[in-house]
């Protein structure tokens, strides 16, 4: 296990640092020599270095060459023969761009490329080399004092040399930029991003072909920036990332295919910034993963990082190495064996400069925590559906109107089509293919709950009347809607869910639904059900309930659409269990939408995690932390211990209702889950005995009662509330909530009944503890020891 650690150099050296630290790396025969530079409060420029022969040590620049540095700092690396140059750049206090350089040959030296070029600069420079023949060619920009973006170029030809860029383009910058280089046929383009004075990100570019042209990116693709650039190439993917106008980080790419677009990468992470300002990749399981290194809100130190498989996600790296962040982060990487180390460099806001590292196993951990579980696949898009309106015309249950129905299905508030919204933070939700009806139903009431026609005596196809029911409303639709059409991806005659959901909505006081099967025919053989020239296999019904329910049509929905398991228990109602409730308080029960279905609340946040939902926290070194309602933030801690494997965890959510489908709870405070994704473990591992259970409840059948469910059924068995009164079901006495002395004490790994504990399927105390929680709010908090 290598979670974060972090090393402090300046308490190793001495040497306190207030800029924003960069490095590099370099070869000392088989050693690789690890470097930082950074700016301190007396204008000074240090360089620190690392080897495998040494710890670190420090260097002060600015003794050596006499000139003073501040703020960010460049470097870059060229040969001289055999030799390596290494080379800094940095400002003035007086502006002017200082060029530090060193080699074996020579100790540190400087250059006042102001005083050369006669520009001045108002930021930091960022460095990139082109070749020139045999010759390499030394490049510089920044922002100058008028707020143009100025570039510097260096050849061993011709002295320094300044242009500038936005002379030529009437693009002002009003930050720092970033570079890079793309091939354009046998052309090598010079590339330069920065945010402009106006709020949006400009881009420049340079070829041999053409002099330097700019563009208004934001304006092409949305979104805003505000604050230093970062570049990267995937490989024919060009990136830049920057803060945007409200702390929101930004990725900015762009193909030849695709023009510029942008991801708002705060929104899907729900982390905000004061700089992102550094990135690498990394080839890992099969997938490139490209990540980000960025200075968060409150001194926070982020790793972002994608993957193809996985939308954006983010580590608070000050929460996992207790590394307060007051200077944006430097990256770097180094190998170990087969591992690779991921670094970190960052200015505490007492001055050090300080070292976060590790494996990136804590990464890769919450990768494995939002692998998809069979059938469950990660869910994104717009989901058609199509609702079919059937009305037997039962007396007892009159139909509601079809506006009601649609508005409940399809509203734009309070209705099924927001609900799913809101659970997947806009990644996913049903679109309104049609709302067809309300249809007559062929026969009266009495029919269609009557007795089946077992050997079809009237010669209709049909035995059972449910069955003959989805066909007749699917048929009936058939005049109005054309299935076909969305008969798409791909187009095979079968109209599967995921292409066209087929919801039969039913009037009756009381909401029920199934998911079923249909056929075109009953008897004497069953025969697909064929509309349009399309075979429909499966529907969701929905007994609409009075008024309409939204639970009832979100719950099938799941099913149909999002292959969601039911997490109800029953009994059969008859021979030993008549009367005997399965009175299971490890039930999900209120808390998620795929138990008790009709108060319309949230999903278990295992679902949403596996659906690709949720923003999934682990948590890495025991410590006070944070929860934002789910509701609202969509944010859970996942609490899993390496060693255990990723198959067995912990998920804490906090079900403070943000006033809309969380609003009926019975309950509020922390949910706590223990989730068991290995059939080997849930299926042989029952959850203990609830202690002091009433008589009625026959909790000394509990083995027998779970013998019912069966082996495979990974809902009902691998999801598991804790709750902290479990004598029996009890939906008010659910959550956790520091405020009632009941549901509010320290959650141990090892608490003996009654006690609620924090133990494995095997019985074994998993070491995590949670305690000394808040009163139930909107934000709560609470001391989490990890067991290591
Ligand atoms: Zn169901």
């Amino acid at each position: 296990m290598a979670f974060p650690k972090s090393v402090d150099v300046t308490g190793i050296t001495g040497a306190a640092v207030v800029g924003p630290p960069v490095s590099w790396q370099t070869r000392n025969g088989p050693f690789n020599v690890e470097h930082l530079a950074a700016t301190s409060a007396a204008n000074e420029l240090l360089t620190f270095w690392w080897s495998p022969q040494h710890d670190w040590q420090v260097v002060n620049v600015t003794a050596k060459t006499g000139q003073h540095a501040t703020g960010a700092v460049t470097a870059w690396q060229t040969r001289n023969g055999p030799f390596l140059v290494e080379h800094l750049a940095a400002r003035s206090p007086a502006g002017d761009l200082i060029v530090y350089w060193w080699s074996p040959q020579h100790d540190w030296q400087a250059v006042n490329v102001s005083a050369k070029t006669g520009r001045k600069i108002a930021g930091a420079p960022v460095s990139w080399q082109t070749p020139n023949g045999n010759l390499t060619v030394e490049h510089l920009a920044a922002r100058g004092p008028g707020n143009e973006l100025l570039v510097f170029w260096w050849s061993p030809a011709r002295d320094w040399q300044a242009l500038d860029v936005t002379a030529k383009t009437r693009r002002a910058i009003a930050y720092d930029p970033t570079a890079w280089l793309s091939h354009n046929g046998p052309l090598l383009v010079e590339h330069l991003a920065a945010a402009s004075p106006d709020g949006t990100l400009s881009v420049f570019w340079w070829s041999p072909a053409h002099d330097w042209q700019a563009l208004n990116v934001s304006g092409i693709a949305g979104g805003s920036a505000a604050g230093r650039a970062v570049s990267w190439l995937t490989a024919t993917v060009e990136h830049v990332a920057v803060r945007g106008s409200q702390g929101q980080l930004f990725t900015y790419w762009w193909t030849p295919a695709s023009n510029w677009r942008v991801v708002d990468v705060t929104a899907i992470t729900g982390a905000t910034i004061e700089d992102v300002s550094d990135v690498y990749q990394l080839k890992e399981t099969n997938a490139n993963a490209e990540i980000l290194g960025a200075r968060g809100t409150d001194d926070t130190l982020l790793r972002f990082w994608w993957r193809p498989d996985r939308d954006w996600q983010v580590q608070d790296l000050s929460a996992a190495s207790g590394v307060a962040a007051h200077a944006a982060p430097t990256t770097w990487l180094t190998p170990n064996g087969p591992a690779t180390i991921e670094h970190f460099a960052t200015v505490t806001p007492r001055r050090s400069l300080v070292v976060v590292y590790d494996d990136g196993e804590s990464r890769r951990l919450t990768d494995a925590a939002g692998e998809p579980i069979a059938p469950l696949e990660r869910l994104t898009g717009r989901a058609p559906i199509v609702a079919l309106l059937w009305d037997p015309h039962r007396p007892s249950d009159p139909a509601p109107s079809s506006a009601a129905v649609d508005d409940k299905i399809f509203g734009a508030t309070n209705s099924v089509r927001d609900y799913y919204l809101q659970q997947s933070g806009g990644a996913f939700t049903i679109e309104r293919a049609g709302v067809l009806g309300w249809f007559d139903a062929s026969r009266p009431p009495e029919y269609w709950w009557g007795p089946p026609d077992t050997n079809d005596t009237d010669g209709d196809g049909w035995v059972n009347p449910h069955v003959q029911k989805w066909a007749e409303a699917i048929r009936m639709a058939d005049g109005q809607f054309n299935y076909k059409a969305f008969d798409r991806d791909p187009l095979d005659g079968a109209l599967r869910p995921d292409e066209l959901g087929v919801l039969i909505v039913i009037p009756q006081n009381g909401p029920f639904g199934t998911n079923r099967g249909v056929v075109g025919r009953e008897f004497p053989n069953p025969m697909p059900l064929v509309v349009d020239n399309v075979t429909i296999s499966t529907m969701a019904e929905a007994y609409i309930g009075a008024p309409p329910n939204l639970g009832v049509v979100a719950h099938e929905l799941g099913h149909l659409v999002g292959r969601l398991p039911d997490l109800y228990f029953s009994l059969p109602n008859d021979g030993m269990w008549a009367g005997i409730p399965f009175d299971n308080p490890f039930a999900a029960g209120d808390y998620c939408l795929m138990d008790a279905t009709y108060n319309g609340a949230h999903l278990c946040p295992f679902l949403k995690l596996k659906l690709g939902w949720l923003r999934p926290r682990l948590i890495l070194r025991s410590g006070r932390y944070e929860l934002k309602s789910v509701e609202r933030d969509r944010e859970a801690w996942i609490l899993m211990h390496p060693q255990r494997g990723t198959r067995e965890y912990f998920i804490v959510e906090n079900r403070f209702p943000d006033n809309t489908y969380d609003m009926n709870l019975p309950d509020r405070g922390l949910g706590v889950w223990h989730i068991i994704e290995d059939p080997a473990i849930y299926s042989v591992n029952i959850p203990p005995v609830p202690p002091n259970a009433p008589a009625a409840s026959r909790q000394d059948w509990w083995a027998q009662k779970w013998a019912l469910i069966a082996a495979n059924d990974w809902g009902r068995r691998g999801i598991r509330m804790i709750r902290p009164v479990w004598d029996t079901f009890r939906p008010s006495q659910s959550l956790w909530d520091g405020s009632d002395p009941a549901t509010g004490y320290d959650l141990l790994p090892d608490a003996p009944p009654p006690q609620a504990s924090l133990r494995w399927a095997d019985g074994t105390p998993s070491g995590f503890a949670i305690r000394g929680l808040s009163p139930a709010a909107t934000v709560m908090t609470a001391t989490v020891t990890v067991p290591w």
